[in-house]
């Protein structure tokens, strides 16, 4: 059996009638390559979101199942037209959706998991020879009942089909080039990276490098499923590869820079230093379903018996958060509540600092170094973040990328067994 492609096309790659002729280019390319070719789509250009409105001038609060009813259709009609666009241009192809393949997820409407994967369907239609197009976002409960991923959700479709398919890798096609070392609108000299680790996508992917969805990369990290992003409109760029570490060749430290201006930060000011204060408090807020991201807790003096705890949470959680604080004041005996909502986190993300030492001194002196105070700091295995000042940021993001030598010309090449580009 030859070695199977996952190809995922995203909604603008499908927008026009056009775009779907040229995403069967794209397709057959691959085929000739030989392999056998399996392709997820989305809803063509803006539908799901006009879906999405259509239903709200109904009503604010349409049934979750209907929704889903509504929203699958999209994928119908796109997996249809590039099965027409692939047969027009000699190519054997067929359109199934999530139930001809056997999408089976959880009974959750708009925000379902998948369970398992079908696949003696699709390949019997690969070993007639044709390319199978399946509905991304969409799946089946075992009573047959329509659920969908979740927005954005098929990316994931076509990572778990890889995943299932045990394919030789999953393409993401998109509008952009790649995973870039930061937001190449913040900082014009970013550039592609050749590879990255699932770990450092994910961590990257949270701080708002919007290419992929977490629970594609993690999907992906879980089935150790090869994934490639890269530009539909350019099919010669080999774009980002996304692998397990082991598989990586650590050349530098740090990976990527990202800001996120998406927070604030709260501060509770004198808190008795007794045990279960901080359960308490954040007991509170997981109960309203509020995440918070960094925490920390200052010494306790020993003369005062206080200490003071901040903590970040989404900007458009601030309200629900104080009436939350208000409400345990009592239990708590804080003297007061500061909010600072003019910030920005800063971070970098990089396997390759596992055991590297210095690497946050580094941090911390490019931003010392430019008379940047830094408000908070957290770190984990293979990302530090700061919190500095919101105004601050696009000079810390443009200084850290340079000290960590992420300004280059040269963009890194993929490296690995991947003749086929
Ligand atoms: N069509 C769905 C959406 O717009 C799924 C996707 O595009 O990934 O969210
Ligand atoms: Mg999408």
């Amino acid at each position: 059996m030859k070695e199977i492609i996952v190809q995922k096309f995203g909604g603008t790659s499908v927008a026009d009638i056009e775009k779907i002729k040229n995403v069967a280019k794209a397709i057959i390319r691959e085929k000739n390559f030989g392999h056998d070719v399996v392709v997820v789509v989305s809803a063509m250009g803006h539908t799901t979101d006009y879906l999405v409105k259509m239903a709200h001038e109904i009503t604010e609060k349409p049934s979750s199942r209907e929704m889903d009813m509504l929203l699958s259709t999209g994928e119908g009609v796109s997996i249809a037209l590039l099965a027409m666009a692939l047969q027009a241009q000699g190519c054997p192809a067929v359109s199934m959706n999530a139930i001809q393949v056997g999408i089976m997820t959880e009974k959750v409407h708009s925000k379902a998991r998948i369970i398992d994967i079908k696949t003696d369907k699709i390949k019997r239609h690969l070993e007639r020879g044709e390319v199978v197009v399946v509905a991304g976002f969409q799946g089946v409960t075992e009573d047959l009942e329509i659920t969908t991923l979740g927005r954005g959700g098929s990316d994931t479709s076509a990572v778990a089909l890889a995943g299932a398919l045990s394919a030789k890798r999953c393409d993401i096609y998109t509008d952009v080039e790649g995973v870039y070392t930061t937001d190449p609108r913040i900082v014009p000299n970013a550039s592609r990276l050749g590879e990255i680790s699932y770990g450092e996508m994910l961590e990257l992917a949270r701080v708002g490098a919007n290419v992929l969805h977490p629970r594609a990369v993690e999907t992906a990290k879980q089935y150790n499923v090869p994934i490639r992003v890269r530009s539909t409109f350019k099919l010669d760029n080999p774009g980002t590869l996304i692998l397990g570490v082991d598989n990586m060749e650590l050349h530098r430290p740090v990976t990527g820079v990202a800001s996120d201006l998406s927070q604030l930060r709260i501060v509770v000011c004198d808190v008795k230093d007794n045990p279960g204060t901080a359960a308490i408090l954040f007991n509170g807020l997981a109960i309203a379903n509020i995440s918070v991201d960094m925490i920390i807790q200052s010494y306790a003096r020993k003369d005062l018996n206080t200490n003071d705890i901040a903590f970040t949470i989404d900007k458009s959680d601030k309200e629900q958060t104080l009436r939350i604080l208000e409400k345990v004041k009592a239990q708590l005996d804080f003297s007061n509540v500061h909010v600072d909502d003019k910030i920005a986190k800063i971070s970098i993300v990089g396997a390759g600092m596992i055991d590297r030492p210095g690497i946050a001194a580094m941090m911390f002196k490019t931003l010392a170094d430019l008379d940047i105070n830094i408000k908070m700091i957290s770190t984990s295995e293979i990302k530090i973040s700061c919190i500095v000042a919101e105004d601050k940021a696009k000079e810390a993001v443009e200084a850290l990328h340079k000290v960590f030598n992420l300004d280059c010309d040269e963009i890194a090449e993929v490296k690995g067994d991947l003749p086929d580009v």
